[in-house]
């Protein structure tokens, strides 16, 4: 059984609490060409998530926006981001 962890992954950037679970890797398949395909699953006492692009770990009850894949700062940055590239589409 092996587990991909983040190396963050120790604490929840909201609560400053220890985040618990992960993901298991369920199979392994080399494809034609040599690319591998991972499959990988999330361990049921997965309590967290870990933020796309700063790899920090929120837990999900702490997270305004769990099922974004971002933390809270990220989300709004991202929808900053979108906002400014709107109006900018607009002119
Ligand atoms: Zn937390
Ligand atoms: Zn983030």
């Amino acid at each position: 059984m092996r587990y991909l962890t983040s190396p963050y992954a120790y604490a929840c950037l909201v609560c400053d609490k220890k985040v618990c679970g992960g993901f298991e890797i369920s199979k392994y398949e080399k494809r034609a060409g040599g690319v591998l395909m991972i499959t990988a699953l999330a361990t049921k006492d997965l309590d967290h998530m870990v933020c796309a692009v700063c790899y920090r770990s929120v837990h999900f009850r702490c997270s305004k926006h769990p099922d974004s894949g971002f933390c809270d700062g990220c989300y709004d940055k991202a929808c900053a981001a979108a906002l400014k590239l709107n109006v900018e589409v607009e002119k």
